[in-house]
Formats: structure tokens, sequence, C-alpha cells
């Protein structure tokens, strides 16, 4: 069971997330770091690497004042409330200590971890305050990346297998989402909003029955609610559709977090920790016949094109352009191609000029930054049929720049400038659902 930031926001909601964990059965329980605390730690870095001292140490000043409020209202005990007190002020003279000396990217994955060791050690005590039976399990024994930056699922199976052994029978174990060992042995992390990772990391190394992402909204919306009014919950989604749906910007789940359940054939439910009882959004390996389940949007998208007279009737030509990107370690999300030219999108810009550089041998380079992709993502099988004349009908107001359809049997992606988003997010709002 994973509860994110808002999830474990205040004293308050640990207290709920406490209840909703005791089911009656044993859990694994991976917790986020207390809403804003996250990015409280990035600014923090941002300051020290800046070597603006006073500037990191006001930001830490004003967390640190956030967590004693805090303390105070989730122990009502005093020898709780001291022990919380320990905790948050050994986390936070950790986090001081950094303000005297050399800031490198090492450093900074070392503040960016204390958000989830602070919230699992405060819950993990409350509930030894209520005289349950937890344990904290250490994520940075087991949660490990390899060379290429991908998790180590292997070291991840064998030592969290092995720490579980060791510590068999306890009601409630809690561990921290987010944070990992490197290839080298170092603190480092699966990127932002990455306990969903750890979560369905976790669920697929221990065998889990379910891999619950417990949230603030009553699972994976038809559209973007932050940008779109009167969205509803989509009840079910295959594997495939919501990997396409978090990958393609819905922000309720990390990217990457399908992939391990999906392997291991275990179901994600998307459950709302202020409304525990709604049935929320569950991923399985069922797949649902015609309907488009859902619309998401991925910003900072960078749309190249090249053309070349070069391409007409030339064989080999994709294949070079492609080794290009293979080169950069760079991944291409769209493609359109026509007889004369090739249209790649791209979220990933750190080599961008690198890039441009090399294909300029092939043909005319143009750039397009600031370009935002629409996926609509359901059952897209080539015997469903009406859905590609409803979308285009519902965006006929939007400019559009490239289509992809075809790819896969279930998302058709459309790439629109930064600033159409919202309107064409609307536009199929009204179109489809
Ligand atoms: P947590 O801190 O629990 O990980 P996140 O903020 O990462 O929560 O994700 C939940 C948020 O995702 C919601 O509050 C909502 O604003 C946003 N979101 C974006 N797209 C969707 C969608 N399609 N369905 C549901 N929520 C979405
Ligand atoms: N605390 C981390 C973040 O804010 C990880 C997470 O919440 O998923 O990105
Ligand atoms: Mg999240």
């Amino acid at each position: 069971m994973k509860f994110g930031g808002t999830s474990v926001g205040s004293a308050q909601r640990m207290k709920n997330v406490a209840k909703i964990v005791l089911d009656g059965q044993p859990n694994l329980v991976v917790l986020s770091a207390m809403s804003g605390t996250t990015n409280s730690l990035v600014e923090i870095s941002d300051y020290l690497s800046r070597k603006n001292r006073d500037g990191a140490r006001e930001v830490i000043g004003k967390l640190y004042d956030k967590y004693v409020r805090e303390v105070e209202d989730l122990y009502s005990g005093e020898e709780f409330k001291t022990a919380g007190m320990d905790l948050i002020r050994e986390h936070f003279d950790y986090i001081r200590s950094f303000t005297n000396d050399v800031f490198t990217a090492y450093e900074e994955k070392v503040v960016l971890s204390q958000g989830e060791l602070i919230s699992t050690g405060m819950f993990n005590l409350y509930l030894k305050e209520q005289g349950i039976d937890s344990v904290l399990l250490p994520a940075l024994d087991f949660m490990k990346t390899d060379e290429n930056g991908e998790p180590d699922q292997v070291f991840i199976k064998e030592n969290i297998g092995r720490i579980l052994e060791a510590n068999q029978g306890h009601q409630i174990y809690i561990t921290q989402g987010f944070i990992c060992r490197n290839a080298f042995g170092d603190v480092d992390n699966l990127q932002r909003g990455g306990s969903d990772y750890t979560a369905s990391l976790v669920g697929a190394a221990i065998g889990a029955e379910e891999i619950q992402i417990w949230t603030d909204i009553d699972g994976m919306h038809n559209n973007d609610p932050r940008f779109v009014e009167g969205t509803s919950p989509v009840s079910d989604l295959s594997f495939d559709e919501a990997a396409e749906l978090a990958y393609f910007g819905a922000k309720i789940l990390h990217p990457t977090c399908v992939l391990p359940a999906k392997s291991n054939n275990i179901p994600v439910r998307l459950l709302n920790t202020m409304e525990p009882e709604a049935r929320g959004t569950m991923i399985s390996s069922v797949q649902y016949r015609n309907r488009i389940a859902a619309v998401a949007a991925k910003d900072n998208i960078t749309a190249i094109r090249i053309h070349s007279s070069r391409m007409l009737l030339a064989y080999g030509f994709l294949r070079k352009v492609f080794e290009i990107f293979e080169t950069y370690k760079t991944s291409i999300d769209m493609i359109s191609t026509s007889e004369v030219g090739v249209s790649v999108t791209v979220d990933n810009t750190r080599h961008l000029d690198a890039i441009v550089d090399d294909l300029k041998k092939y043909g005319m380079v143009e750039v397009d930054r600031g370009m935002t992709i629409i996926s609509i993502v359901g059952d897209l099988e080539p015997y469903s049929h009406g859905y590609a004349g409803k979308i285009f009908q519902a965006l006929s107001s939007v400019p559009v720049s490239m289509i992809s359809y075809g790819g896969s049997s279930h998302n058709v992606s459309i790439l629109v400038r930064g600033e159409d988003k919202v309107t064409a997010l609307r536009a199929l709002s009204a179109g489809l659902f």
C-alpha cells in the first residue's frame, strides 16, 4: 500500500492512513514525504548549489517549524512527543550540516532522501504509540538501481526477501518510497513521483496479492482534472492503457510504475485516502472493449522535423536518423513519416544541439519547442471504428502538428502547441465523454 504526499501531508492525515493500513491482514506500506517537503528539499539544494547558505537556512527553518507542529499534533503522550522531536531534530541537524560544506549532486541526493526518512519514522512511531506491532524496513537496504539507473530487480527481490524473512510475524511493515542506492552504493532516488515506482517494484518483488496506490483522488480520471472540469474516474484499465496514460502525463501514476506489476500480473488499485470507500480504478490484464478510456497530456515536448529529397525511394534513411538518437541515448516518443520527411518528438533535450547538428548531414532540420503530446487511450483495435472520426471532430478548432495512430492498439497521440493544450483537452472531453 503506497500513500502519496497529500495522504501523509499532516498529522491528521497520517492518523487516517493508520486506520486504512490496519485492515486485519499484514501489509507492507510505502510512504512518500509529507506534501511540499521534497519541493522544499529541492529548494534548499538549489540554494546550496548556488552557495546561498542564508537562503537555504531560511527554507530549512520554515520546514523544521512545520514538522515541530506536526509532531505536536501526531502523538498524544509525552514519551512519543519526545521521541518524535528527537527524530526530526536528528534529520534537521543532518540537513543543516550540509550548509557548511561543499555541495554536489551527491549531497543533493542525500538531502532529497530526508523527506521519506522522516515521514516513515514519524508514522512508525505513531503506530507504536497506538500499540501496533510495526517495523521499519530501510529502503536503502534493498532498493537499488544499476549502471543504467534502472531498478536492479534481482537485487531488490533477493534483499527484501531476506529482510522480510528476518522480520517475520509483524502486523505492519513500513518503508520509504522514492529513495534507493545507485550502482556505486550512493544514496539516489527514482525521480520525482517515484514512490509509486517503489510500490510496484516492491509489490512485484514480494509477490503481493495487489498493489494499492492511495492518493488524493478517486482513481484515474478520464481527463486531467487539473485542467478540465467534470472529469470522472475510470473504473477499470488494462495494464497497457494505464502504462500509456502514466507515460503520457497522467500524474496520478509515475511513468514506469505499471511495468513491474504487469510483468508479474499483479493488479494495481488506485484509491482515495480521503474517500477510502470509493471504488477507484482497478488496473489488471483485463482489456475492456470498444471504448476510449481516458485522455492525458505530456508537456515540454520538442518536435524535430527532417526534410530530405534524398529520402525519396531510398532505403536505410530512417536507420541513419534513428542511430543519431541512439548515440545520444535520447528516446523518441512520436514518429510521423512521409516520402520526403520524418518528424519525431523527444522530451529529453540534453543533447538536442548535437542531435540537430548530426541530423543536418541528412537534410533540412527544424525544431519546435514547447509542444504538448495529447494521448487518447482506449481500445483502438482495428475492428473498432468511429473513434478516429470522433477524435478529429472534437479537435476541429485546434491546430494539430503531428498525428500518431496505429503504433499500438490502445493509443492515438496528437501533437499540439503547448498553449493549445487546455483547449484540446476540454474539446476532447466534450467530444468523447
Ligand atoms: P501523490 O502525492 O499521492 O503521489 P500526485 O499528486 O502525484 O499524488 O497524483 C495525484 C494527482 O494527479 C491528482 O491530485 C490529480 O491532480 C493529478 N492527475 C493528473 N491527471 C490525472 C488523471 N487522469 N486522473 C487522476 N488524477 C490525475
Ligand atoms: N517525495 C517524492 C516527490 O515528491 C516522491 C513521491 O512523492 O512520489 O517526488
Ligand atoms: Mg505521485
